[in-house]
């Protein structure tokens, strides 16, 4: 536990992707800085280094150069062993697909990450534990389903559930909503929102504007850059009435913070 550094602090972030002859720079020169407690969405067209970004933040892939703190720890040289130690301690994972296992039922989902973890959990412990993250997700009641026997978005909340087990620092879901209806999905963010009011970091990764909403704060990446990071500011203004001109307008259909309020923004060079 790092006190009150930033849970997490992101340097000039470069990735190139080597294929043979060819070299991809995914991300040019990256910097992003998540307090403890803040609910970020990222967006950016494809392409424009998301998942490159989120793989370094989740600790599956290490950058070309720059740094990248977590919690605290300097996680960007980091051997493949050490990122997985640091991963399992500090990163719940929530995907588009769930990623859940089919013959599994919800309470060994939810458990799965203790297996892997060091804490050295007692069998019941654990069952108690998958139980409690389950019902802070709607699902008491439902811990002994298989996903076939469960909803889209129950099966959502299962991998939600099992994402918080462990406690992690960040809560990390990429297109979290990508597979579910829209009302399934407004379900699913009113979920993380609720993580976040009890001071759960969230950060996720979303194309759909309606997800970005509901966010506190809205990282805009384009073609390996930050190229805007807002603020929002919810309930200020009707829904779909913007603050801050009309090209923002048009690049956040929702409300942003005002001129008087502390915008950070970086521009592509
Ligand atoms: P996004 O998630 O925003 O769609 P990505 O991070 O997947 O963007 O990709 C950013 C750029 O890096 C793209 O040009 C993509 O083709 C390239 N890229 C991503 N992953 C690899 C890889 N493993 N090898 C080579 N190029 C890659
Ligand atoms: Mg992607």
């Amino acid at each position: 536990m790092a006190g009150d550094a930033p849970v997490l602090e992101i340097h000039d972030l470069v990735k190139v992707y080597r294929m043979g002859e060819v070299e991809v720079h995914a991300l040019k020169g990256v910097n992003l800085t998540v307090e403890r407690g803040e609910f970020v969405a990222i967006m950016g067209p494809s392409g424009s280094g998301k998942s490159t970004l989120m793989n370094i933040v989740g600790c599956l892939d290490r950058p070309t150069s720059g740094t990248y703190h977590l919690d605290g720890i300097d996680v960007s040289r980091l051997d493949r062993d050490h990122r997985a130690e640091i991963r399992n301690d500090k990163i719940g994972f929530v995907f588009q697909s769930f990623n859940l296992l089919a013959r599994t039922r919800a309470t060994e989902n939810v458990e799965l990450p203790l297996l892997y973890s060091n804490l050295g959990l007692s069998t019941l412990e654990r069952a108690r534990r998958a139980r409690q993250a389950l019902a802070q997700v709607g699902l008491a009641g439902r811990e002994d389903h298989y996903p076939s026997q469960l909803s889209g978005g129950q099966q959502q909340r299962v991998a939600i559930a099992r994402a918080l087990v462990t406690n992690p620092a960040i809560l990390l879901a990429d297109e979290p909503t990508g597979n579910l209806d829209s009302r399934t999905s407004e379900e699913i963010i009113g979920i993380f929102q609720g993580l976040n009011d009890a001071g759960k970091t969230v950060i996720l990764i979303t194309h759909e504007p309606d997800i970005a909403a509901h966010a506190k704060r809205v990282v805009y990446v384009r073609d390996g850059v930050v190229w805007r990071d807002e603020r929002i500011v919810q309930m200020k203004a009707k829904p779909g009435q913007a603050v801050g001109g009309a090209e923002l307008a048009a690049a956040f259909p929702f409300t942003v913070a005002p001129a008087e309020e502390p915008v950070r923004e970086e521009v592509p060079r």
